[in-house]
């Protein structure tokens, strides 16, 4: 889904309290889908998924297929992606970035580890694209820490491992914007991140956000309900969302 809001971040990041004082629209990327149902449910039938194209700004795109929906800047530095959905889609979500851009991938960002964020890594990082990530997703796709609740049973091939992780923040400085990356802790995982890309004025809040459905707490992945509503995600959002509130997009991926 893809909202345009009056909202406010977490208090305590200064794109947050950029955001605060402001008051200026935002548009937020937020999930469609809870990660461990769709993950326990049956293989979709991956040749009928389409990915749906959605400028949000000027160089700045959300991809549509199934699982989480994808950020994509583009520009002369190359394409950038928050999240990658399924290793089945990879090939159409690249046909997809170019459509719009003649760059390759070069940066992957993961918001957190679940599958429907992560699973197309492996391809995109044989590619050549850098995955980054905080450091709980790397440690949560790890053998030792699989949840059979998000079906993850069998160690993530390396290349699909992040190998840039951040502890709380960190900024990319690409395609003539700024993406300010931030962790919240302990939200829909302990591995969240939200992504502001601050010239566009537009977040990517990962999974931390849900539209229409009551927010999945993966707590067996160190998530918390506390966390979900200290992220801004939930009631915050919807507190703060105003009549200029409204829907870009609204279209279910799946
Ligand atoms: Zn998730």
């Amino acid at each position: 889904m893809l909202f345009k809001l009056i909202g406010r971040l977490p208090s305590v990041t200064e794109p947050a309290r950029a955001l605060a004082s402001r008051a200026v629209p935002l548009v937020a990327f937020v999930s469609t889908l809870v990660c461990a149902a769709d993950l326990r449910a049956q293989e979709p039938d991956w040749d009928s998924i389409e990915i749906r194209t959605i400028q949000v700004a000027e160089g700045l795109y959300m991809l549509m297929g199934r699982g989480g929906n994808i950020g994509l800047s583009v520009g002369e530095d190359g394409a950038f992606l928050v999240d990658d959905q399924y290793a089945p889609l990879t090939d159409k979500i690249l046909a997809a970035i170019a459509a719009v851009t003649s760059e390759p991938v070069k940066f992957v960002l993961n918001t957190h580890w679940h599958g429907d964020h992560t699973g197309g890594n492996e391809n995109l990082g044989q590619a050549g694209a850098m995955i980054v990530a905080h450091d709980n997703v790397r440690r949560r796709m790890n053998p030792e820490q699989v949840r059979d609740l998000v079906g993850r049973s069998d160690q993530a091939p390396a290349d699909a491992l992040p190998v840039v992780t951040f502890s709380d923040e960190i900024t990319f400085h690409w395609n003539d914007e700024r993406l300010h990356t931030f962790h919240v802790a302990h939200a829909h995982t302990d591995g969240d991140a939200i992504i502001w890309f601050a010239n566009a004025n537009a977040v990517h809040m990962g999974d931390t956000f849900f539209r229409g459905r009551y927010p999945f707490v993966d707590v067996e992945s160190g998530g918390a309900i506390q966390g979900v509503i200290a992220a801004g995600c939930t009631s915050d959002v919807l507190l703060f969302s105003s009549p200029l509130t409204e829907t870009v997009a609204n279209t279910l991926s799946r």
